[in-house]
């Protein structure tokens, strides 16, 4: 059972798909994961989504859909795309590949968040550049300063939860991932679930859509 998970940036879609990963053995396909994988080994593709990435733009659909073709695999099941589809294009290109590839998508689940929440969870957010774990200045600090609770490594700011850049995402947010809404609603796989509530609820919330 395939799920979309899509929301404004920093509404929990990657801390849902942690522990959907990790309780049901669901398997998260993240476009934000995989360019900042691609921005590590400093390929092209890395190199040229770093300069839509650092602003608070989207990458280009094509370079998203792409990638997202290289990685699915036909058949495969109980995959959560994870920030992915960001705009209709995308959501119809998906559409596509799920028909070529032989898989089915059960829900696309919406994680509403206000504004005001959003903004302090993006510009305290700090993740470990070795393994990827989130924390939060006021909510989930480190145990030592800037370094990971899990595996030691280097706790960092994301370029783009810089405050000058959040604004722009959600701006972006607003004006190309917002339609998802309707484009999910008409296709009658539309579920919106309350993310201001503590992970472990919005967490129960998800596992019944499944
Ligand atoms: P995320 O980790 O999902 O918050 O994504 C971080 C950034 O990667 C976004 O602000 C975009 O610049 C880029 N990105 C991730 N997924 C997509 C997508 N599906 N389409 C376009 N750009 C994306």
């Amino acid at each position: 059972m395939s799920l979309v998970l899509f929301g404004p940036p920093g509404a929990g879609k990657g801390t849902q798909s942690a522990l959907l990963v990790e309780r049901l053995n669901m398997q998260q396909i993240s476009t934000g994961d995989l360019l900042r994988n691609s921005i590590k080994k400093q390929t092209d593709l890395g190199k040229l989504a770093q300069s839509y990435m650092d602003k608070g733009e989207l990458v280009p659909d094509q370079v998203v859909i792409d990638m997202v073709n290289e990685v699915l695999k036909t058949g495969q099941d109980n995959i959560i795309f994870d920030g992915f589809p960001r705009t209709v294009a995308q959501a119809k290109a998906l559409d596509d590949l799920l028909v070529q590839k032989n898989l089915s998508l059960r829900k696309a689940i919406f994680i509403k968040v206000p504004n005001k929440v959003l903004i302090n969870r993006l510009s305290g957010r700090r993740v470990c550049s070795s393994c990827g774990a989130v924390f939060h200045i006021e909510s989930k600090p480190t145990k030592v300063a800037d370094k990971c609770d899990n595996c030691g490594g280097n706790v960092i700011q994301r370029n783009d939860d810089k405050v000058e850049v959040i604004e722009n995402r959600l701006k972006v947010y607003d004006e190309f991932t917002s339609p998802l809404k309707n484009f999910y609603l008409a296709a009658g796989k539309y579920i919106e679930i309350e993310g201001e509530l503590p992970t472990e609820e919005v967490y129960s919330k998800i596992k019944k859509v499944l």
